[in-house]
């Protein structure tokens, strides 16, 4: 139940520093992960959770997953050293089998650590030769365990400097000082779909006392991201329906010309896009429309026909893309275009944040002025200096990375601009329907010619040595590989593979002519492009990324997609970052690496082996996720939300439309004050706009 005593939601906008034991350093820290305020903490969710099941016998443990085992300690404990390292080696056992155990900087345990004793070890198993082992096991006595037996310990996202603890410890505090959240949705609503209040609900989330617990928090958050996006959407299409073009185009020769020019012919998919788009933008209504394909199914260059009839007409138009490094490639890429194919009409220039501050005056004076007639960039675009002199189309790629609300600012930003979304994530048509409303949907369901379907193949570790001999050979062969790590450097998660330590392995292991570098959301947006940049014009042969390289790059000499550590990415997630291979005509290899030896996993990942079609794997991911898989790495990017999933959830997903429908039929203004709360929550928040991309 909610600790927290009533206050008002005053405090939640207090100082996290000005909680008990909560410093300036570790508010510095608490900072670097977007938490600034109580309010900010109390919404810093958990990744994960640490469920204390009961202790297995040691012959049921198996490498990859994290257990707790009951072993007596047996032969002797070693204490050695190896340079700054001191190790603690020994082995222990149950009746049904032994592991190897090792504690490192810790010589301290040596007293509790006597041959003969019996502990309970909670840690993730490995396999080593023959071996299972453990590497810092936790340790507890059995009353100790007991205590904690079948509870779920939140583990939160960190920074380095950061531990669970602390933030655990900043989280209980937080609760004591400002626990409460006022409640926004109708009790007739929470009644009918059995939903906690919004207060418990934030409780639960952090600190659920069993499973279901965890599940009736997650649902009720998860219905709070589906009705605020719903909401934020049927306003944003009350304010746009039907609204007469203010900016009605003619066809014009230029796009005709572009098209003759291309290396290659519409598929018969985008030309239907092309014939949809056209017909919006030369008719009587504002265009509003939804352009789903698969990723590689060519949906850039409909941007590009789009942007070049927006620029014939006279008209600015603007594509925003949700990462610099996609935003720069894709002003890179028209750029050259244009050049190739003298596309004289179109004038792009690229906005992003990390422009120095006089490119970026410069450049908003070229917009001002109409100097410029494609603008293509990030968030920055929308900032309130950006002045554009007639933007009449804005084009959103990989539109479900965005904020409802920001696409509603930027749109606002000249009077009934176009607007057209352009997104990978293959979502049934009847939810797409529910969640875009009428938004008008082109769907791109055939990829370009010519292209060779990638071959896959899901391996253990043990395949490492022959996968980089076949990048190697790739390399070689003039081509380039990317390989993925789900972390940026060594953290909290044992056996989670780095992007860091991982780019050395990497240059040791491959022939020193290959060359090796690294990418990933941490870096400065500037050193981001240049990689990018630098990997596009094949001056580096292998990039070492996380997953910030999941949408939307086009690098068509790029054959091999390597990802370690697979198993902990969702399903989706996975033919996302598989997209980024077989995108010219070379044949194409996606090395899945598991590195568990879960059963589970390598079912899971077989799917990956099975198909290369988005839809299906969609709903295979949506059939094999269990609830507790809903957070942290596996979280697989659909449209973003936070704890809500719109297949595990989609009835939540119906009925949350459903009930904004009814709010708005009932109170259009959200006037009543039992909706001033939910009104000013849409003012203040975008239910939908935190980007997993840095992680
Ligand atoms: P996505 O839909 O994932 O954004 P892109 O637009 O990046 O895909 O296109 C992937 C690649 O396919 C690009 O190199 C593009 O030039 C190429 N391409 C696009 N349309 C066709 C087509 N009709 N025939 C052949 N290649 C195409
Ligand atoms: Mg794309």
């Amino acid at each position: 139940m909610l600790r927290g005593k009533r206050v008002g939601n005053k405090e939640l906008q207090e100082l996290v520093t000005n909680l008990k034991g909560i410093g300036d350093k570790t508010g510095k820290l608490f900072e670097k992960c977007g938490v600034k305020t109580i309010g900010n903490l109390l919404e810093y969710y958990p990744r994960g959770y640490d469920h204390f099941k009961a202790p297995v016998r040691a012959c049921d443990l198996r490498s990859g997953e994290i257990s707790a085992v009951k072993l007596t300690i047996i032969g002797r404990v070693t204490l050695r050293r190896v340079r700054n390292l001191s190790i603690i080696a020994f082995e222990a056992a149950d009746a049904t089998g032994k592991i190897r155990i090792a504690y490192f900087n810790s010589p301290y345990l040596m007293s509790s650590l006597k041959s003969g004793t019996t502990h309970i070890f909670r840690g993730l198993v490995q396999k080593k030769g023959s071996f299972l082992e453990m590497n810092q096991p936790k340790m507890y006595l059995d009353e100790e365990y007991a205590a904690l037996l079948g509870t779920l310990q939140p583990r939160y996202p960190l920074v380095k400097g950061l531990s669970n603890n602390t933030v655990k410890k900043a989280m209980s505090a937080a609760f004591v000082n400002a626990g409460h959240f006022d409640e926004f949705v109708p009790q007739d609503i929470l009644d009918r779909l059995k939903l906690i209040s919004y207060s418990e609900a934030v409780y639960g989330i952090h600190f659920p006392s069993n499973e279901e617990d965890l599940e009736n928090a997650r649902r009720r958050l998860a219905y709070n991201e589906f009705l605020m996006f719903v909401l934020q959407l049927r306003l944003l299409k009350a304010s746009q329906e039907e609204v007469e073009s203010s900016y009605k185009m003619i066809e014009t020769s230029d796009t005709v010309r572009l098209l003759e020019k291309l290396p290659y012919n519409l598929t018969g998919a985008q030309q239907r896009a092309w014939e949809d788009i056209k017909a919006d933008l030369t008719g009587k209504n504002v265009m509003n429309r939804l352009i789903q394909g698969d990723v590689g199914s060519g949906k850039t260059v409909l941007a590009l026909l789009a942007l070049l009839m927006t620029a014939s007409n006279g008209y600015q138009g603007a594509l925003m893309a949700p990462t610099e490094v996609l935003a720069a490639q894709h002003y890179e890429n028209f750029t050259s275009m244009i050049k190739k194919y003298g596309i004289t009409a179109l004038k792009p220039v690229l906005l992003t944040g990390s422009l120095s501050a006089k490119d970026k005056k410069e450049a908003q004076r070229q917009i001002r002025e109409g100097e410029v007639n494609c603008i293509i960039g990030t968030n920055a675009l929308i900032q309130a200096k950006v002045e554009y002199k007639n933007l009449a189309l804005v084009v959103t790629d990989e539109q479900h990375r965005f904020g409802v609300r920001q696409r509603e600012s930027l749109a606002g930003k000249g009077l009934n601009t176009h607007v057209l979304a352009m997104s990978a994530t293959p979502i049934p048509r009847t939810l797409a329907i529910i969640l875009y409303g009428d938004l008008h949907i082109s769907i791109i369901d055939e990829l370009p010619m010519g292209r060779l379907p990638i071959k896959n193949c899901v391996v253990g570790t043990d395949y490492r040595p022959k996968a980089y001999k076949f990048i190697a050979d790739q390399v070689a062969a003039g081509h380039q590989a990317y390989v993925i790590c789900p972390m940026v450097e060594e953290g909290e998660l044992d056996g989670v593979e780095n992007v860091t330590d991982y780019s050395e392995t990497l240059r040791q292991n491959l022939p020193a002519s290959v060359r090796v570098e690294m990418l990933h959301g941490k870096m400065k947006p500037d050193k981001k492009d240049k990689i990018m940049d630098a990997f596009a014009r094949k001056d580096i042969d292998v990039l070492v990324s996380t997953t910030v390289i999941e949408v939307g790059i086009n690098v068509p000499n790029a054959t091999v997609m390597m990802i370690e550590n697979s198993e902990r990415f969702g399903l989706s997630q996975l033919h996302q970052l598989r997209g980024r291979v077989g995108r010219g005509d070379a044949q194409s290899y996606c090395i899945f690496l598991n590195t568990s030896e879960s059963e589970e996993a390598k079912e899971r990942l077989s799917t990956m082996n099975k198909t290369n079609d988005g839809f299906v794997i969609a709903e295979e991911d949506l059939k094999q996720r269990g609830p507790g898989d809903l957070f942290g790495v596996r979280q697989s990017g659909e449209l973003n939300f936070r704890v809500g999933d719109i297949y595990h959830d989609s009835d939540l997903v119906k009925e949350s439309a459903m009930d904004a429908d009814r709010i708005l039929n009932e109170d259009p203004e959200l006037s009543s004050t039992q909706y001033s709360v939910l009104k000013s929550l849409l003012a203040t928040k975008s239910a939908n706009s935190v980007d997993f991309a840095t992680l």
